[in-house]
């Protein structure tokens, strides 16, 4: 067997060169860049597909990072290289943005100069590279590490001030989900945006999206500091990739608005757990094959689990928050049907070898999965899930460790 494909990340000088180089590069004529910026990927803990029906998550901010050296221009064109997107100059004049009127990675980072501008900010158009060690497309969110490194990018350089309290980054948490929902044309809830921007060092942040919260009452940090109990977060990236994530997304959460809808609540938050056993006699005529049910009992079940997590958490009590992650991943895969073969490949495998607990994370049908492990067995650990996906005849995973690290900035 081959020794297993650590997923490094890189020190902030090395991300900044890095960036450094690709617009010398890029754009040679322009001179240097006004600065750079960058913003981490995520992981979340516990509480998937709970923030589009106004619930609780728990992410985390991972130490990978996408990078990007931005210069602004007096024009409003947009110009753009990735160093995952090699050979490619993406173009645009910021008049052209509009939902529907632009394809391509570029949506994300023209979508957040859009969505500045629609909230009143006078935001010009700007020259930038990106380069990212966030894995791409893995349920870490790369997106949202995008436009987030955009968003102080041009918070800066427009001393538009939003970056410099945790109200204002709330603000820059809107105008990027309103890029990737309305631009980039993808229906995914706030957690992912509100965690590369207001996750601390050490902690985990609380997002709770129930409508009409205050800034600062829909993100709050609560420690979350493994080493005194030396365990560690493993994140195994399965690369598995999934032609149908899309289209499965907007089903999901169009099934959760015909729910609440039917229950006649705003979202499914306002289902109490206690509420849970009414909502589903309640749901029984209109859902002649269950699946509503399900998808209600997971949404719920699934944001009281959250809630269970942080106060284990708060009480100093993290080596018991396995069986929840457990129990996340079972409804996740059965009520909710967003697992995948590997997903389960790395959960079942890697209970076996003592992972205290452990869950798919992010949207599912691929991307990764964590394991909470105690620090001495995580060689063991790896080296299980490594062995079950050879003899499954799997590509081999990447794995990396996920110390809650720095927002945007
Ligand atoms: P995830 O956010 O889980 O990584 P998504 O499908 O939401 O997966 O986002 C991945 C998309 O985001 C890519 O297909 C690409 O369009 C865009 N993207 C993210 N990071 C970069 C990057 N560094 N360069 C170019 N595009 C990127
Ligand atoms: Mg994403």
């Amino acid at each position: 067997m081959t020794s297993p494909a650590w997923l490094e990340s890189w020190s902030p000088d090395d991300g900044a060169q890095r960036v450094r180089d690709l617009f010398g590069r890029s754009f040679p004529a322009v001179g240097a860049p006004d600065g750079v910026w960058s913003a981490p990927g995520r992981v979340n803990l516990i509480g998937e597909h709970t923030d589009y029906n106004g619930g609780l998550a728990l992410p985390t901010a991972l130490p990978h990072r996408t990078y990007v050296a931005l210069r602004r221009r007096d024009d409003d064109v947009v110009r753009l290289a990735s160093a995952q997107a090699p050979g490619e100059l993406w173009q645009t004049r910021l008049a052209d943005v509009a939902p529907g009127a632009v394809t391509g990675w570029g949506a994300y980072v023209a979508g957040v100069a859009w969505a500045l501008a629609k909230d009143g900010h006078d935001v010009s158009g700007f020259d930038a590279v990106v380069d990212s060690c966030v894995p791409f497309g893995a349920g870490l969110s790369s997106s949202a590490a995008l436009e987030c490194a955009v968003a102080v990018a041009l918070d800066e350089v427009h001393q538009l001030g939003l970056a410099a309290d945790d109200a204002g980054r709330a603000a820059l948490v809107s105008a990027c989900v309103r890029a990737e929902n309305e631009v980039a044309g993808a229906p995914t809830g706030g957690m992912d945006q509100a965690a590369s921007l207001r996750c601390t060092a050490g902690h985990a942040l609380l997002v709770d999206s129930r409508p009409g919260l205050s800034a600062l009452e829909s993100g709050t940090p609560v420690p979350f500091d493994l080493e005194p109990a030396r365990l560690t977060l493993l994140v195994v990236d399965t690369r598995a990739e999934h032609a149908l994530v899309d289209g499965q997304y907007a089903e999901r959460r169009a099934s959760c608005e015909r729910a609440a809808s039917l229950l006649g609540v705003e979202t499914l938050r306002d289902v109490a757990p206690e509420a849970l056993e009414g909502a589903l006699v309640a749901l029984e005529p209109h859902d002649p094959d269950g699946v509503l049910r399900r998808r209600v009992r997971h949404v719920v079940t699934e944001i009281a689990r959250t809630a269970q997590f942080v106060a284990l958490v708060r009480d100093g009590r993290v080596t018991e928050v396995g069986p929840l992650m457990n129990a996340s991943h079972a409804s996740l895969r059965d009520d909710y049907e967003v697992s995948a073969r590997e997903l389960d490949l790395v959960v079942d495998s890697a209970v076996g070898a003592g992972a205290l607990g452990a869950r798919m994370t992010g949207g599912g049908f691929g991307g990764s999965a964590i394991a909470l492990v105690r620090v001495e067995d995580v060689e063991t650990v790896v080296t299980v899930v490594q062995a079950a996906f050879d003899d499954a005849g799997l590509t081999a995973p990447g794995f990396l460790l996920a110390p809650p690290s720095a927002p945007a900035l």
